[in-house]
């Protein structure tokens, strides 16, 4: 028998979850009869009077999408919205640095990888504070239709999501994601743009949790290329060339960071034998700006600490293969992309959402270690003599396949 407070509590739960859930089916907002009586928790965001306009993104992670459509939401800021984001755990600590954002927080690891009634559950949590809001834009940036259900019960005057059978909704291959994240969110006509948009810096950082550097500081990044759903192991460039590198630096008496999430551990056993100063899994994503801010430079391939080094003030090496840097490599000065798997018939292989079945990403064994290392040699030399150096993609000389030594099969 169900006590007297629980049956309340399902008839509560029953009254907000069927109109929402009629809404996300048939499109007729039932939510005004039922939520009259009972009102959703939304979340305040100031006076009500002084905020004519709100925008509701919706885009819980990856690190690199989220940074890449900070632009765009701050572009809304700047035409007076209200800018509401709904956010997963892990880069929450990330948005919290945007104070013009209103964050929307939600379990994003329930809603996308939980069992059916944690999903449910999850949804309609994020439902009642969403549900109820005057929003002027609601912006689902997901391609897959199954999010739409996220914000189905918003209504809003423009309602938009990534699809690919719309050009105005697609963010078209080739281009940096930053510049069309903003050209989606924003509405921007889509014609001749000369300057991409650049990374936008948080306006509030934490201090960096290393001392001072007291001699070249050159952060790594080793692992990474995970998230929720999907573990992208053809992203990265190998563990033996991360060691390389770092034993080129040590030996020219320079520091070298590690940098990793908490997946990260199992770079560790590579670099025991070096005195490196290992940060994986101990820095928040803020402090990985911090840290990157008091590095000279930082080497990574494309995974999320790429995204936030490019919003410091390091220079950066982004190393590229199954990804197109044309997309994803951030757009400021001092940036440096490097591309392998030049001439390859199968490079790009990353269609937006998978990568080939591939054995052997030949295409980031293709960017050996001096290669980066010259790149390197340029970048602190340009940045020592005060020279400003645009960013760039660059690509190996040769379509040598990597040697039979260095051949590993993909983890
Ligand atoms: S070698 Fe080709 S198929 Fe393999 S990861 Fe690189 S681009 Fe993809």
């Amino acid at each position: 028998m169900l006590g007297a407070s629980c049956r309340g509590e399902v008839r509560r739960n029953f009254m907000i979850a069927w109109p929402l859930l009629h809404s996300a089916l048939t499109g007729v907002c039932l939510l005004p009869f039922s939520l009259k009586r009972y009102g959703p928790n939304v979340v305040e965001s100031g006076s009500k009077a002084d905020i004519t306009r709100r925008a509701l993104i919706v885009k819980f992670g990856a690190i690199g999408d989220v940074i890449m459509a900070l632009p765009a939401a701050h572009g809304l800021h700047q035409q007076g919205f209200q800018v509401e984001w709904a956010c997963g755990k892990a880069v929450r600590p990330l948005l919290e640095c945007y104070p013009w954002i209103k964050l929307v927080p939600v379990d994003d690891k329930a809603i996308l990888a939980g069992r059916p009634l944690e999903r449910l559950r999850e949804i309609l949590r994020l439902w009642r504070k969403i549900a109820f809001r005057p929003y002027q834009l609601c912006a689902t940036l997901y391609y897959d239709s199954r999010y739409r259900i996220l914000a189905a019960p918003v209504r809003s005057d423009r309602k938009i999501m990534l699809s690919r059978s719309s050009r105005d909704t697609m963010l078209v291959t080739g281009r940096q994601h930053t510049d069309e994240y903003a050209r989606v969110v924003l509405g921007e006509e889509d014609t001749v743009r000369e300057t991409s948009r650049s990374p936008l810096r948080p306006l509030h950082l934490p201090a960096s949790p290393l001392p001072a550097k007291e001699r070249r500081r050159i952060a790594i990044v080793p692992g990474g290329t995970s998230n929720i759903l999907a573990k992208q192991a053809w992203r990265r460039w190998p563990i033996e060339h991360y060691v390389a590198i770092a034993q080129q630096l040590l030996s020219r008496n320079m520091e070298v960071v590690l940098l990793g999430g908490p997946g990260d551990e199992w770079v560790r056993p590579s670099f025991q034998q070096l005195p490196v100063t290992d940060c994986i899994g101990t820095l928040s994503l803020p402090e990985v700006i911090s840290v990157c801010d008091s590095c000279d430079a930082v080497i990574s391939h494309d995974t999320g600490p790429l995204h936030l080094a490019g919003l410091s003030n390091a220079a950066l090496i982004g190393i590229f293969g199954p990804t197109n840097p044309s997309n994803f490599l951030p757009r400021r000065s001092s940036v440096i992309g490097m591309w392998g798997g030049h001439g390859f018939a199968c490079r790009p292989c990353y269609d937006g959402r998978n990568f080939a079945p591939c054995t052997f990403n030949g295409c980031m064994h293709q960017v050996t270690p001096a290669a980066v290392l010259q790149q390197l040699d340029a970048l602190l030399e340009d940045r020592a003599h005060g020279r400003l150096r645009e960013w760039s993609v660059v690509v190996p000389d040769t379509n040598q396949p990597a040697s039979a030594a260095t051949i590993l099969p993909v983890l």
